[in-house]
């Protein structure tokens, strides 16, 4: 059997370290905020190369935090991918404003930047670029487009720990990085969190103050906020975790290079592109082949498990049915609508074995083929 990953693994490989780590926070006596989440905040924004962090209950949170603490509201159009995970359009609307999609460059299947300028209306305010995959999206163009028209821009890295674009780790180019340690991305608690680091010391201010009811002092609230905080034994957990990273991250590349080498690419399947500028988290491996089904079929039977990010884009979700009535007729995003249908995840992580690699390579040019 070939999980898709084996999140175990990783707890066993760091059980002494992590249960010392809960042990020493459940001694503390802070459960809620205190030094373990301090620490890890100031570890985290190290590792991004950012200045500031604040960590937040999860990554949809982080998003929407974000886009409250930039001022985006009532009125406004962030552009969003139109292929993503859901999170990043629910956070727009969550801050009462409408996500505007644009198409993905199908090879890397991030956003297309030459498509961003024709969807600015004089309501835009922001950009939203996703690290899909944990394959760095196109950052200078998007920067450059944002600073022409007064754009704010986010990047949601939910799946790009680790990455980096042009040779800087992602978290620190645009106004605010937003991150999710959902227990499945590259570092993943035992349980939600998230987190955005930013170089602007307003905003890490603004955003302690929305994730914490509005308040600095206690019962005195400045802004409506919410209640979005990183507890401290998942901030335990990923201080441990934290230290593994980069060499997880290498191993997931050895996996990817391995595939890269070893898959035959073909009309039947493609593999990831990767920019010359571009060090990929490599979160997923991500094929598309227009045999999706029964190569995935295929693949089950053999119990090797695969998954699809994402079988439906947003907009053909039913959540956005209302903003979408007409899809049976025109689809306005068709390239995200067509990968949901072409794209395979390969399993990929830091423990899988060389072997199982091997048999991943030669099960999918075996089903490929035939
Ligand atoms: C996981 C993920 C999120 C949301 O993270 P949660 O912690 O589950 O809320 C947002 N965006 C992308 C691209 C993700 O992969």
């Amino acid at each position: 059997m070939i999980p898709f990953l084996d999140l175990r693994a990783t707890y066993i490989e760091l059980k002494q370290e992590i249960d010392e780590a809960v042990a020493r926070t459940l001694a503390s006596g802070y459960y809620i905020g205190g030094p373990e989440v301090e620490a890890f905040e100031a570890e985290f924004a190290t590792f991004c190369e950012a200045q500031h962090c604040v960590a937040v209950g999860n990554g949809l949170d982080a998003i929407t935090l974000a886009l409250r603490a930039l001022g985006i509201g009532p009125g406004d159009e962030v552009i969003v991918p139109s292929n993503t995970f859901i999170a990043t359009w629910l956070a727009v609307s969550q801050c009462g404003a409408t996500p505007i999609g644009v198409e993905p460059d199908p090879a890397t299947q991030n956003i297309d930047c030459n498509q961003i300028q024709a969807a600015i209306t004089p309501r835009t305010r922001a950009i939203i670029a996703v690290h899909l995959y944990g394959q760095p999206a196109d950052l200078d163009p998007i920067l450059a487009i944002a600073r022409a028209h007064d754009l704010r821009v986010i990047e949601d890295a939910a799946q790009a720990h680790g990455a980096r674009y042009k040779g800087r780790r992602i978290g620190s180019h645009s106004d605010a990085v937003t991150w999710s340690f959902y227990p499945g991305k590259n570092l993943g608690a035992f349980g939600d969190g998230g987190a955005v680091t930013t170089q602007s010391a307003q905003l890490c201010e603004r955003l302690k103050l929305l994730r914490n009811y509005g308040s600095k002092v206690k019962y005195a609230h400045e802004v409506q906020g919410v209640n979005s905080r990183l507890d401290p034994l998942q901030a335990a957990v990923l201080r441990v975790k934290l230290k593994h990273l980069d060499n997880w991250n290498a191993r997931r590349q050895g996996v990817a290079a391995m595939y890269r080498e070893g898959l035959r690419e073909g009309p039947d399947l493609l593999l990831p592109h990767v920019p010359n500028w571009a060090e990929p988290s490599w979160h997923l491996f991500v094929v598309r082949s227009t045999k999706r089904d029964e190569l995935q079929r295929g693949l089950e039977a053999l119990s090797i498990h695969t998954l699809i990010h994402y079988p439906a884009p947003p907009h053909r979700q039913q959540a956005y049915q209302d903003a979408f009535p007409k899809l049976t007729v025109s689809d306005p995003y068709p390239m995200a609508t067509s990968l949901g249908r072409s794209v395979l995840s390969l399993p990929i992580g830091p423990h899988m074995t060389e072997e199982s690699v091997e048999t991943v390579i030669r099960e999918v040019n075996r089903l490929i083929s035939t």
